[in-house]
């Protein structure tokens, strides 16, 4: 079997996926605004010039994925994914470093996109060009999809996958490169969001006890929305964390005068396979049920459910892949393979869904992803692009 640490050490350029990131920041990508397709022409270049194989797949006008393809010259194999979105998120306002510069400070990479996920995009372009080098070696392929629409409606991948399905491949692993700080996440939780209405009784302030305060009534169930997200940390997936419940917006009334009959708020939840989406629900219930009992007055409530369910996803830690990323991290310097929950969700769970083992491993921390000054380090852009090279080559050419 080759000695893929060596034999990467001798080819490896770490200036490479910094110049690469340091490009791909410079191209404007705001999901939906037309930047995408630059940064997926620039990319596709990138590969032309190396004779790696591209693939335009139109999503939607002006709007496309990029697929890249490597194959192992020694036949059939494993085959191995990585993916990425192409989109970030609007620019935004509160910058002190120019969001397209691609500055570089203090071992920092700056600008918008760079943390999510330009910089593992930039370390996923590169081994792709290292795997490529190796492919002689090699069995199987590996594969790079770049999807757009990620930061919007998951356009993207959604299409991808249909032509996934349609094509009858078969992808044995799958790594999405989002910001996990080089941490080796499994999967993520599960999200939805409830609309509840809280019905009371208007009337004229003057005669406020002769009406039912909505906003009262809703404060007292936010209150214990509050008070049960504690209790749920008892419920703590390992691998994925704590379901919670968050009440993220509220609105009620119509004049300061006036005793305010309804009062809506939306409730965002986080699911684990444990404590699913029906326990979500019946706990929302029981607790508005309970503020109910200890009121005199009945009132009325409403529960909808506003956004579309994403499932909870999480692999084994068994699985050949895991066992070989950690491995690939050990190897590199100063790195030490930890497992930690994704806090948010991401498109992960579409591959999950369509039968394809999915873990999530990239470089930056999402506590920078959506930011002004969204930066990512570039000592982890270089340790991610070596780590998903020993990946790819180790699990295309054995060892
Ligand atoms: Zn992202």
């Amino acid at each position: 079997m080759p000695d893929w640490k060596a034999l990467l050490d001798n080819e490896f350029d770490l200036f490479e996926p910094i110049n690469l990131a340091q490009n791909l920041v410079r191209i404007p990508s705001v999901s939906g605004e037309g930047g995408e397709v630059e940064l997926a022409r620039f990319i596709a270049n990138y590969f032309i010039d190396r004779q790696i194989k591209v693939e335009w797949q139109e999503v939607e006008e002006g709007r496309a994925n990029l697929i890249a393809e490597i194959e192992g010259i020694l036949g059939e194999g494993p085959n191995l994914l990585f993916n990425g979105h192409l989109d970030t998120v609007p620019l935004g306002s509160g910058w002190t470093y120019p969001p397209l510069g691609g500055e570089i400070i203090e071992n920092r990479l700056y600008g918008r996109g760079a943390c999510d996920m330009k910089g593992a995009l930039a370390s996923m372009m590169y081994a792709a060009y290292i795997v490529s080098l190796f492919a002689p070696s090699l069995y199987g392929k590996l594969k790079l999809v770049f999807v757009v629409d990620e930061e919007g409606s998951n356009l993207g991948v959604k299409h991808w996958i249909k032509s996934y399905r349609e094509r009858e491949e078969v992808i044995d692993f799958a790594l999405v490169g989002e910001p996990t700080g080089l941490n080796i996440s499994l999967g993520h939780r599960g999200v939805a969001a409830y609309q509840v209405k809280v019905r009371g009784k208007s009337c004229h302030m003057g005669i406020a006890e002769r009406g039912v305060n909505a906003i009262y009534l809703a404060s007292q169930v936010i209150q214990s929305i509050e008070k049960k997200n504690q209790e749920l940390k008892k419920f703590a997936d390992p691998d994925l964390g704590n379901p919670t419940l968050h009440v993220g917006r509220i609105q009620g009334g119509t004049f300061p005068n006036v005793v305010p009959d309804t009062c809506g708020f939306e409730v965002d939840v986080r699911t684990v396979p444990d404590f699913p989406l029906g326990r979500m629900e019946e706990t929302l219930q029981d607790i508005l049920d309970s503020v109910q009992q200890e009121k005199e007055l009945k009132f009325n409530y409403q529960i909808d459910q506003s956004i579309p369910y994403l499932p909870p996803v999480k692999i084994s830690r068994d699985l050949e892949g895991v066992k070989i990323l950690s491995r690939s991290i050990s190897d590199v310097p100063g790195e030490i393979p930890t497992f930690a929950p994704f806090p948010a969700s991401c498109e992960a769970s579409f591959l999950v869904e369509a039968g394809i083992p999915t873990l999530i491993f990239g470089p930056g921390r999402i506590e920078e992803a959506h930011t002004a000054n969204e930066f990512v380090s570039i000592t982890q852009i270089v340790a991610a692009s070596r780590i998903y090279s020993l990946l790819a080559l180790r699990f295309l050419g054995g060892e």
